[in-house]
C-alpha cells in the first residue's frame, strides 16, 4: 500500500524538502494527502480594483514598487507594494514575510486575495495570499490554501500537490464500506475541488471517517478496561458524614453528587476511569479529597499528581491539616523538595497515605506499597505515557482507580465521542455567594483613563491584581508586551504599589516564592505568564489584566479569568486589544458570559474540535476534519460502529484503521 511509503516517494519531493515536511510531522504519504486546505479562495471573478469594497476581495494584477522596512512602534518588518490592473492601484502590506519582495516577477500577472481596509488612514490590503495567476487551474478557478510549514508554503504544497494527482487513484478505502463514495474521491476533492460544494461533500466523508475511528477507539477502550481489575474500596457512610460535617463550608449539591458517583466507582473491583469536569472554583478539590479519604479509610495509598509545584503546593497546604484531623498522613512530593530519598522508603514502607506532587511522583524510584486511587489535576496537562506510568504503580495485577480532573468545559457532542469510555461528573455549579466577574475588552488607549484608576483603587482597598503577558523577554519578531518590560512600565506608573513578575523560565523554588508571597498577600500586583493558568486559588486577587488578549483562546481566556472571582468580593477582568482593530467574536463572547460551558460550546463552533481536544491533550490527538457540532454524522458514526463491532473478524481485516485508532486510544485507556 502506497499511503505508508515515506513521502519522499512523490514526485518533486527530494530529500530536502521531505525534511521540512517531516518537522511538520508530514512523514509518510498518507501524511500528505490527508494535509488538507486550510481554505479555498475563488480566482473565478476577480475584483477589478476601482470596485472594491472593505472587506475580503480578490483582485488580479502586477506588483511594483516593493519595499520592505523594520516598524517604528514595534519590532516588526513590514513589505509594501502596489498592485495595478486596468482600473486602478492599491497598497498590499505583509508584516514579517520579507521573503516576499523576492517573491514576485513584475513582468507576471498575480491573483491578491486579503482584506481591504483602512488602517491608519490609508487603504490597503493587508496581509494578502499572493498566487501566480499561471498557477490557478483555469478550469474551477478554486485554489486550495495551505498552512505554510518552513520553507514549504501554501503554493508550494499545491504544485507538489499536483504533481501526485495521478497517484490518487491508488488510495485504498479506510472503512467497511458504510459511507457514501470513496476515500480516493473524498481527498481528491478536497485537493482538486470543482465546486464549493464538491470541496464540503469530501471533506464530510473524510470526516466521518475520523468520527468513526474516534467513536470505535473509545468502544474498545470500554471493553479493555472493564476487564482490569481494581481493589473495591467500600463506602462508609458514616465516616464520609462525619468528614462533611467538619468541613468549613456546606458542599454544593453538584459536590455531593459527584462525590457519590464517585464512592459507587470506587466500590466496583474494575478500575475507575472517571473525568470530573467543573468549571475553575468550582471546588473540584474538595471532591478529589473526599476520595482520598475514601480510599485511605480502605487501607490504600493515593496519590495527587499535579501539572506545577505551585499547584502542588497549593493543594497539599490546603488539604494536609484537614486530612490530617481524620489521621491521613498526607506529603509533598515535587522537584524541590529536599531529602527525597528518605521520603520515597516511607512511601514505600506505607507509612503515608498520601502523596500530593508533581512530576517528581513519576520518577522509576517512587513506588508505592499499595497505590489504590491515582487523582490527576488539571488532566489535559498530562501526556498518555506520564498518566501510564503513574497506573503501572499499583500493586501486582491491580489497576488503581483513576479521577481525572479539568476545569475545561468539554461540550456534550466531545463528551459523547472523544470521552466515549470515560464516565463523567459535571461540577456545574458555584460555591454560594459568588459574584459574577465582570468583564470588559479595552483598548491600549483607555487604559489610562479606564484602567489604571480602577487598578489603583484595587490595590488601595488592599485587594490584588494579575496581570497576564504572553512573553518573558521583548522578543523583536511578536508584537507582544513582556512580563519583564510591562513591570518595568507599571513600576514607573505605580512607584508606590509592590509589583513583581512570575514566569515560567523562573527557577521552581522562585516561582513558588514568589506566588506564596502573592497568595499572603505581600504583592499588589502581580505580572506573569499563564503560569498562573491552572488551578492557582488567591481570593484576595479581585481584578485581572489579560494583556494581547487576541493571541488567546477562548477556553484559556476563560481559564485565566476564573484566578479572580474566587472570594466574596465582587472580580472584574480586562481583556486589553490593540488600537486599530475591532474585538474578535471571541473577545466579546467572553464579555458576556461567564458560563464556562457555554464558552466550550461557542469556542467549538469558532475554531472547530480539532484546536480544542489539541489543547486538551497535548496535540496527542488531532481531530482536524470533524466538526462535532454535526450531530447526525455522529449518530451515524455511532451506529455503524456498532454494527461493524459485531463481527469480531472486522477488527483483524482493517489493518490502517487498527493502526490509526491506536493513537486515539491511548487517550483514556487505564493501561
Ligand atoms: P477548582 O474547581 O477550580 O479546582 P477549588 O477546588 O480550588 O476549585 O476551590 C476553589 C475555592 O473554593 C477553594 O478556596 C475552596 O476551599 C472553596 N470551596 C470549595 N468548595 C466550596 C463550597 N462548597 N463552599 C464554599 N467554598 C468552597
Ligand atoms: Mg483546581
Amino acid at each position: 500500500m502506497i499511503l505508508t511509503d515515506s513521502v519522499e516517494s512523490l514526485k518533486g519531493i527530494g530529500p530536502k524538502t521531505a525534511e521540512v515536511l517531516k518537522k511538520a510531522g508530514i512523514k509518510t504519504v498518507r501524511d500528505f494527502f490527508y494535509n488538507l486546505p486550510r481554505d479555498y479562495e475563488n480566482f473565478a471573478a476577480p475584483t477589478s480594483i476601482d470596485k472594491m469594497r472593505p472587506g475580503k476581495v480578490v483582485i488580479r494584477g502586477k506588483i511594483d514598487s516593493l519595499s520592505n522596512r523594520p516598524s517604528r512602534r514595534r519590532h516588526l518588518s513590514i513589505t509594501e507594494g502596489v498592485v495595478r490592473d486596468a482600473s486602478g492601484s492599491v497598497r498590499v502590506v505583509w508584516f514579517n514575510q520579507s521573503y516576499r519582495m523576492r517573491q514576485f516577477d513584475p513582468e507576471k500577472e498575480y491573483y491578491f486575495s486579503g482584506v481591504f481596509e483602512l488602517k491608519n488612514n490609508r487603504y490597503q490590503i493587508t496581509s494578502p495570499s499572493a498566487v501566480l495567476v499561471s498557477d490557478v487551474d483555469v478550469g474551477s478557478g478554486l485554489a486550495p490554501i495551505y498552512v505554510a510549514h518552513g520553507a514549504v508554503k501554501s503554493n508550494d504544497f499545491k504544485r507538489l500537490m499536483n504533481n501526485s494527482r495521478e497517484r490518487f487513484s491508488e488510495i485504498p478505502d479506510l472503512l467497511p464500506t458504510v459511507a457514501p463514495g470513496t476515500r480516493k474521491e473524498a481527498l481528491f476533492k478536497v485537493h482538486f475541488p470543482e465546486t464549493v460544494a464538491e470541496a464540503t461533500s469530501g471533506r464530510e466523508y473524510l470526516a466521518y471517517e475520523e468520527l468513526f475511528e474516534l467513536i470505535l477507539a473509545a468502544r474498545l477502550n470500554r471493553e479493555e478496561n472493564g476487564k482490569l481489575r481494581a481493589a473495591p474500596v467500600p463506602f462508609e457512610v458514616d465516616k464520609i458524614r462525619d468528614f462533611v460535617s467538619k468541613l468549613p463550608f456546606k458542599l454544593t449539591n453538584a459536590q455531593r453528587k459527584a462525590a457519590w458517583e464517585i464512592f459507587q466507582d470506587m466500590e466496583k473491583d474494575t478500575p475507575m476511569n472517571r473525568l470530573l469536569q467543573g468549571d475553575v472554583g468550582s471546588g473540584k478539590t474538595m471532591v478529589a479529597a473526599m476520595a482520598a479519604y475514601e480510599a485511605v479509610n480502605a487501607g490504600h495509598q493515593v496519590a495527587l499528581l499535579a501539572p506545577t509545584a505551585i499547584l502542588a503546593t497549593q493543594h497539599y497546604e490546603g488539604l494536609k491539616d484537614l486530612l490530617g484531623k481524620f489521621g491521613v498522613k498526607t506529603t509533598l512530593l515535587t522537584g524541590a523538595i529536599k531529602e527525597k530519598d528518605a521520603l520515597k522508603t516511607k512511601i514505600l514502607g506505607g507509612e503515608i497515605d498520601f502523596i500530593i506532587g508533581t512530576h517528581a511522583i513519576l520518577t522509576d524510584d517512587t513506588e508505592f506499597k499499595d497505590l489504590g486511587l491515582v487523582i490527576i489535576d488539571e488532566q489535559h496537562r498530562f501526556g498518555v505515557e506520564q498518566r501510564q506510568k503513574l497506573m503501572l504503580k499499583s500493586p501486582d495485577g491491580l489497576a488503581p482507580h483513576l479521577l481525572s480532573m479539568t476545569a475545561t468545559p468539554i461540550p456534550r457532542s466531545l463528551q459523547l465521542t472523544v470521552f466515549g469510555d470515560l464516565d463523567v461528573s459535571v461540577l456545574n455549579e458555584l460555591p454560594k455567594g459568588r459574584q459574577p466577574i465582570e468583564t470588559k475588552i479595552l483598548s491600549e488607549l483607555e487604559m489610562r483613563d479606564k484602567l489604571y484608576p480602577h487598578m489603583s483603587q484595587i490595590v488601595k482597598t488592599g485587594q490584588q491584581i494579575y496581570w497576564i503577558c504572553k512573553a518573558i523577554e521583548d522578543n523583536p519578531k511578536t508584537e507582544t508586551t513582556s512580563v519583564k518590560s510591562r513591570q518595568a512600565k507599571l513600576l514607573k506608573l505605580f512607584p508606590n504599589f509592590r509589583i513583581e513578575f512570575l514566569h515560567g523560565r523562573m527557577k521552581p523554588a522562585e516561582k513558588d516564592e514568589v506566588m506564596e508571597r502573592f497568595a499572603s498577600g505581600k504583592i499588589d500586583i502581580l505580572v506573569s505568564t499563564t503560569v498562573v493558568e491552572v488551578g492557582v486559588n488567591v481570593p484576595n486577587a479581585t481584578l485581572m489584566v489579560i494583556e494581547d488578549a487576541e493571541n488567546y483562546g477562548l477556553a484559556q481566556l476563560h481559564q485565566l479569568r476564573g484566578r479572580v472571582g474566587r472570594g466574596s468580593e465582587k472580580s472584574y477582568c480586562y481583556l486589553l486589544t490593540g488600537e486599530d482593530k475591532s474585538p474578535s467574536r471571541r473577545l466579546m463572547e467572553l464579555e458576556k458570559s461567564t458560563d464556562g460551558f457555554y464558552l466550550a460550546e461557542v469556542d467549538l463552533k469558532l475554531r472547530g474540535p480539532g484546536e480544542i481536544y489539541g489543547s486538551l491533550q497535548h496535540g496527542a490527538l488531532d481531530l482536524r476534519i470533524a466538526t462535532l457540532t454535526d450531530t447526525k454524522l455522529i449518530h451515524k458514526a455511532q451506529t455503524d460502529v456498532m454494527d461493524f463491532l459485531k463481527s469480531g473478524e472486522n477488527m483483524l481485516k482493517y489493518e490502517e484503521l487498527r493502526a490509526g485508532i491506536s493513537k486515539y486510544q491511548q487517550l483514556t485507556t487505564l493501561n
